[in-house]
């Protein structure tokens, strides 16, 4: 499949590749244009960005490698402009500009056909298991489509993977209206969480990191209270705050096991935990714990065709912000680079353009 869209078609477009698990990305000229099949479009890259999950699948990619084939074009938070439309699609046209989902489902499984498409038990990344966005062009399926509102810039629209990432653990809350809820985590998901957070009316947001410079931009984008974990006991610090209560929510975003283990620890009784970090480990649980104070867990992870519907409109009302978070703009040819800060944590967000 990945390889057939690599055939031959007499152009030469750049992009990046990985050709093998372990070796990081390649940076190529000579990659051919996408074909698109009937129920796709082909959509011309303007910003793509760089996320968490693509920094695993720079270092190791080998789960990659078993589902699908390499070599393949990573990346799939982009936004760009529909220069091809495939027959079968009657709702989008050319010159459109866009944003897709990352989850491509099979439509037929037994959860596509209860609409709950997110469950899909023949579900296919984009950039890991299709062909992605760090490239000229990407051929998408119509179905995974967002059409972007006019007052969103591409830089924006590019990371809407990472807004609508952050707003669907809200949607996970049965609480309409906030009181006090902990951010695990500031970095880009978390940093939009902080601003959900206060968009939705929470009278105190606390955020929780270990980098200062993260917790300094989660203060500007709005979180009333800072927590570094590393310089103090985060429960302790969080029951303080709350009167001894503990908090009504906590999203915990990191994926760090300590993290997940608190957030226990951190909510008040009767309150609500979201877990969206991705915990590579087992984590020991106080399981007497959510018993006996009756904590609700909820298990959230990627997000929903209405999420994404939900965070352009949020970015078109101009209450988030992407900007301040994004740190550096790189050409696509720079990818080893943009890795290299990534990894290095000297940087916060990059965007990329082809
Ligand atoms: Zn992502
Ligand atoms: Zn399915």
């Amino acid at each position: 499949m990945l390889l057939e869209q690599l055939e031959p078609s007499g152009i030469n477009l750049r992009a990046v590749l990985k050709t093998k698990p372990g070796v990081g990305f390649e940076y190529r000229e000579d990659v051919e244009k996408p074909k698109i099949n009937a129920d796709q479009v082909l959509v011309k890259v303007m910003a793509t960005g760089i996320c968490s999950g693509d920094i695993s699948l720079y270092l190791s990619g080998a789960y990659v490698g078993q589902a699908a084939g390499y070599p393949f074009i990573p990346g799939h938070e982009f936004a760009g402009q529909i220069t091809e439309v495939g027959s079968n699609v009657k709702h989008l046209e050319v010159g459109s500009r866009v944003t897709a989902e990352i989850m491509v489902t099979c439509g037929h499984c037994d959860y596509c056909n209860m609409g709950e498409r997110i469950y899909c038990t023949s579900v296919r990344e984009l950039g890991a298991e299709i062909n992605g966005s760090y490239a000229e062009y990407i051929a998408v399926p119509a179905q995974n489509i967002h059409v972007l509102p006019d007052q969103v810039r591409w830089e924006d629209a590019a990371l809407s993977d990472c807004l609508a990432s952050a707003l669907h653990p809200f949607e996970k809350l049965s609480s309409e209206i906030l009181k006090n809820i902990v951010i695990l985590g500031a970095g880009p998901i978390g940093l939009c969480a902080t601003q959900i957070a206060k968009t939705l009316g929470a009278k105190m947001v606390i955020s929780i990191d270990t980098l200062p410079a993260r917790l300094e931009l989660a203060k500007q984008l709005g979180a009333d209270q800072t927590i570094n974990a590393d310089q103090v006991e985060a429960v302790k610090s969080v029951q303080k705050l709350t009167n001894g209560l503990g908090a009504d929510a906590v999203i915990e975003m990191t994926g760090s096991p300590v993290a997940v283990a608190n957030s226990i620890e951190m909510v008040r009784k009767n309150g609500e935990i979201v877990w969206m970090g991705h915990v590579a480990e087992s984590v020991a649980l106080k399981e007497f714990l959510v018993m006996s104070r009756g904590i609700h867990i909820h298990g959230c992870f990627n997000s929903t065709w209405l999420t994404y519907e939900r965070a352009l409109h949020l970015m078109a009302s101009g209450r988030v912000k992407m900007r301040p978070f994004v740190s550096h703009e790189l050409p696509l040819s720079e990818v080893s680079k943009a890795f290299d800060l990534l990894m290095k944590k000297q940087a916060m967000k990059v965007l990329m353009k082809p």
